[in-house]
């Protein structure tokens, strides 16, 4: 088996060659549930943050200056301007708690582990008060969830402007506006910034500044063609921004490909998904050179040509194979995800760009982790120990004290025993509660390094503490495959078998 480490174009040549090779640890594809490549006959490729992977905090701070624009436009105070754009701030797959100015980060069971109001963090105690109750972030008025990293730059803008309430109200002639109105006023700022071109126009002067061009994924479709596969695009993006954003990222990348568009069989933009997958719009064509609709409506696209609008039944039938020979690659858990998923059998790979970072993190770390998990085995042992010397003392003070005094004489021998042991007792317990606070501070040093490596707001995006996060649990329940980036493929035979690995129910685990 060659090094998985060689330099890459080594690696290329080598899989040329059909030797095959591992993709380095950070660029590996994993498996949530089984999946036979070769029984996928078409493979259909989100654009924006699945083919195109954006330049994060070029794009956060466009987004950010244009949205600041806008709400300064709206009568936001001109102290907005000086918001900057912090990457580490909004991560993925957290919650917004629109009417306390918080930002959230759950657990797979909806209890929040972090929590901070607008960039402050909340202490335990607040945390707790407001979110005793588990399964929050269900009620959708109140709560949003940040699921896409577009969505990263009003997660920024929200925050601040909540301290911006709070330490300067006088900016405000009026009555400053309540944190649901800020977010509101948000969202359509940001909204309005996607859909009157603002944003857009800005990006397609200049794709370079705004993309990552990954060399590998030319290589990468042209290699799925090869082995029998029909590609297709399906993007939310309009005609002239996918156009751009397509011919910057393949066009002169392989010499048997004149146009980006050559890679794909077909080709919907405008999709509008994830209605797409459940409505019955028909696919209208854009004439490529005018970028006006032309022709009749239709029920279904035509190879090599390009449509907006349309409909899953309709490109299934185009694509002549079933709903589970079809895989869909895209980075949005819910709208590329969830829905394809959960309406059609359509298979999923999702692109989460992070995973490459989580894993160097992940492996630097191995050994401060492996400590971490056992001492909180050691400290969940310790408190159940400790619950049940508790309880231990509770009976025997009542042995030794209350009983006596109501059912009188008769009891003294029980009750000398009982006052006998809870010196005991009381002592174990002592040690008990010391050993586990020594034990705590130790696990929570030790937690705080590694967050930080992560995230230092946040920590992993895929764990809340020893726990699976919200979004991590999403991504393991609604994608059949997860991995960093689309050209990860270049490593995986046509032919794989991907395996889950298996996953146990508690009481099925060691006896
Ligand atoms: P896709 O990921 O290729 O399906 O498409 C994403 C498209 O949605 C891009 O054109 C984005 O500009 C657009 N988009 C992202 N966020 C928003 C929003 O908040 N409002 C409107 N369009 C958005
Ligand atoms: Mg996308």
């Amino acid at each position: 088996m060659p090094n998985p480490e060689l330099p890459l174009p080594v690696r290329k040549h080598l899989l040329d060659a059909g030797v095959s090779t591992e993709a380095p640890f950070t660029r590996r594809v994993f498996t949530n549930r089984d999946l036979a490549f070769d029984s996928m006959k078409a493979v259909g490729f989100d654009m924006d943050y699945t083919l195109g992977i954006y330049n994060q905090p070029a794009l956060e701070a466009l987004s950010i200056e244009i949205g600041v624009e806008k709400l300064i436009r709206r009568g936001y105070p001109t102290r907005l301007e000086t918001i900057q754009a912090d990457p580490e701030f909004a991560v993925r797959g957290l919650v917004v708690d629109k009417e306390y100015g918080n930002i959230l980060k759950m657990d797979r069971h909806g209890y929040v582990g972090r929590a901070y109001h607008g960039r402050k963090l909340l202490p335990r105690p607040e945390r707790k008060d407001i979110y005793r109750a588990q399964r929050v972030g269900q009620e959708r008025e109140r709560f949003a969830r940040v699921d896409t990293l577009f969505a990263l730059p009003e997660v920024t803008l929200f925050a601040a402007l909540v301290e911006m309430v709070e330490d300067h109200p006088d900016d405000w002639s009026r009555t400053p506006p309540s944190y649901t109105q800020i977010w509101t006023d948000v969202r359509e700022a940001i909204d309005e910034s996607h859909r009157d071109e603002t944003i857009k126009s800005r990006i397609k002067d200049q794709p370079a500044a705004y993309f990552h061009k990954d060399p590998d994924l030319a290589p990468t479709l042209h290699k799925l063609r090869s082995a029998g596969k029909k590609l297709f695009l399906l993007t939310n993006s309009y005609y002239a921004y996918t156009q751009v954003v397509m011919g910057h990222l393949l066009n002169d990348q392989m010499a048997i490909y004149d146009d980006w568009s050559r890679y794909f069989d077909w080709v919907v933009v405008g999709s509008q998904k994830p209605s797409f997958f459940v409505a019955n719009r028909p696919f209208l064509e854009v004439d490529r050179r005018t970028q006006a609709h032309v022709g009749k409506p239709r029920d279904e696209p035509q190879k090599g040509k390009v449509y907006e609008a349309g409909n899953r039944e309709g490109l299934e039938r185009a694509l002549g194979v079933h709903s589970d020979e079809i895989l869909y690659v895209g980075d949005h858990i819910y709208g590329d995800i969830v829905t394809s998923k959960k309406t059609a059998s359509w298979r999923t790979v999702l692109v989460v760009e992070d995973l490459e970072q989580e894993l160097e993190v992940q492996r630097a770390h191995e050994l401060s982790l492996r400590e971490i998990e056992a001492l909180a085995e050691i400290r969940n042992e310790i408190t159940e120990q400790l619950f049940a010397e508790k309880h231990k003392l509770r009976v025997l003070e009542r042995l030794g004290g209350e009983v006596a005094d109501e059912d009188g004489a008769g009891e003294e021998t029980v009750q000398a025993a009982a006052r006998g042991t809870l010196g005991d007792v009381r002592a174990r317990l002592d040690r008990l509660q010391q050993h586990r606070d020594e034990l705590e501070a130790v696990l929570q040093r030790r937690t705080a390094t590694v967050d930080q490596a992560y995230n230092r707001y946040w920590g992993s995006i895929f764990a809340e503490r020893l726990n699976t996060s919200l979004y991590g649990a999403q991504v393991e329940g609604y994608a059949c495959l997860y991995t960093s980036r689309v050209s990860n493929f270049l490593y995986v035979s046509p032919s794989r078998y991907f395996h889950a690995p298996a996953a146990r129910m508690p009481h099925r685990g060691r006896a």
